[in-house]
């Protein structure tokens, strides 16, 4: 489903450390994050560049400005959602937005009963009412594409072409190398990329 939050999940797959900025670890948490913002799940091929996803601080660099090149402390995101969040203190969306807690519904609303959820859809403004509207657009589209132009809605649930190679990368340090072994980008080579996620 369009809006399913990815299934949940305590660790993350990758560990790079060291690098002098915290723009060098855009292609791990784009691979990380399966090319969509963590907060909304907008995708980066409903758009036209990927700098249009930017790396957020989920604990702010004001009141962590030790945390800045942490990659445990960066999720990716859509310019809306780090607009609205700016300065907030959060809990790691990572392991609170998953398919077990939270459920978009056909109007568009997100819900959960679990109470730090609550709290983010809330922080976040996650059930404004523009992104209820947009949500609704792009399950339509989804939709219409899916019976009358399947093409189109692959390109749309499908993964980005330019899925980045992390074994070429070379970051001065990674606590978790097997992670490269089950990127996106190995899994294509091995044939075993899904067309949609
Ligand atoms: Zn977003």
């Amino acid at each position: 489903m369009i809006f399913e939050y990815p299934e949940p999940r305590a660790v993350r797959t990758h560990g790079p450390a060291q690098y002098a900025s915290y723009e060098s670890f855009r292609p791990w948490l784009r691979d990380e994050f399966t090319f969509r913002c963590v907060y909304c799940l907008k995708r980066e091929t409903w758009g036209q560049v990927t700098s249009e996803f930017e790396l957020d601080h989920f604990h702010p660099q004001v009141l962590s400005p030790d945390r800045k090149l942490d990659y445990f402390n960066l999720v990716y995101s859509c310019r809306r959602c780090n607009a609205v969040k700016l300065d907030q203190v959060i809990d790691d969306p990572l392991t609170l937005l998953s398919s077990t807690v939270v459920t978009a519904l056909p109007d568009g609303h997100l819900i959960s009963r679990v109470p730090e959820v609550k709290r983010i859809i809330q922080q976040i403004d996650l059930n404004s009412p523009k992104l209820l509207r947009w949500r609704v657009m792009w399950m339509r589209i989804v939709e219409l594409a899916s019976e009358h132009e399947p093409s189109l809605a692959r390109q749309l649930m499908g993964f980005p072409d330019d899925l980045p190679d992390l074994a070429k990368l070379r970051p001065p340090s990674n606590s978790r190398p097997e992670g490269v072994g089950i990127s996106w980008h190995a899994k294509r080579e091995k044939g075993q990329l899904p067309a949609s996620y």
